[in-house]
């Protein structure tokens, strides 16, 4: 197909889409950790992601957050809505694991005392620095309305998330989220934009604690697409591994750990 590729990242592309004001977001098999400095192609990983990242950003269309998804297309390609991406990461915290137990000599596992909102810039020359609401300002990337919907747009999702998981029997970690301006003649709104996968979500099962995310690829455990898999089986996008229906979530019987 002869379409006019707008950008390529480490994951996905974005080609024109078929009317102004809309892109195909398109989702590749390439895993890539530590700034790309681990890269591999895993086969299947951009299906489940797409089908993941659908359902929750409709899900979350359907509680009022808005968002960057109008419609899965295909296999691999999604319609969005041309946004401008504010260059900021927002990375939402429930549990310490990663790198804040790192930075703060946290134990992995350990609940944090409230959920945390961090910012990081995001520049892969400088491997997306931690940066402060001072520093969002200052630089101009966002504004502080900008930031306060931002935030308060993150509290809400993972909210949602959180109980949206824990009813299939999986612990939200920790989560990475994008938001973009939408313009609309002098009118300007902030969406969520780019995608929630277990690409950019720490996902625990409650019961075993095994991770269901891409640790596993940052960490060489293996078995990252049966991992992805598992989660798409539990929201209900997969009931076998190539039969794809939309039965909804499968509920799992709470466990005392
Ligand atoms: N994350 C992401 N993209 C990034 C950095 C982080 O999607 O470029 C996600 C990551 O999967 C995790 C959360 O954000 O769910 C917090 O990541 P952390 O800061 O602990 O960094 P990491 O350990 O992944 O380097």
């Amino acid at each position: 197909m002869n379409r006019r590729r707008i950008y390529e990242g480490k994951a996905k592309v974005l080609y024109e889409g078929p009317e102004p004001g809309t892109l195909i977001q398109h989702f590749k098999d390439d895993a890539t950790a530590f700034n790309a400095k681990k890269h591999e192609l895993i086969e299947g990983k951009g299906v489940l992601n797409n089908r993941i990242s659908e359902y929750l950003f409709t899900r979350l269309n359907e509680m009022g957050i808005p968002t960057h998804f109008i419609k899965r297309l295909n296999m691999r390609e999604q319609l969005i809505r041309k946004v401008e991406i504010i260059p900021v990461e927002v990375v939402v915290r429930n549990v310490a694991a990663g790198s804040i137990a790192k930075r703060l000599g946290l134990e992995e596992g350990e609940p944090l005392p409230r959920t945390i909102i961090e910012f990081y810039y995001k520049s892969d020359k400088l491997d997306d620095p931690l940066v402060s609401e001072e520093h969002i300002t200052a630089f101009g990337w966002a504004h502080p309305p900008e930031i306060d919907e931002m935030m308060a747009l993150s509290l809400r999702i993972n909210d949602f998330l959180s109980g949206l998981f824990l009813g299939v029997g999986i612990k939200l970690v920790d989560f990475k989220i994008e938001f973009g301006r939408q313009f609309d003649n002098d009118m300007m709104r902030i969406l969520l934009a780019d995608e929630i996968s277990p690409d950019s979500c720490r996902l625990w099962d409650i019961a075993s604690h095994d991770k269901l995310d891409k640790d596993r690829f940052r960490r060489d455990m293996g078995g990252l697409l049966e991992a992805y898999r598992e989660v798409a089986r539990r929201l209900g996008i997969l009931t076998e591994d190539r039969n794809v229906t939309r039965s909804g979530p499968v509920l799992v019987a709470s466990k005392k750990e």
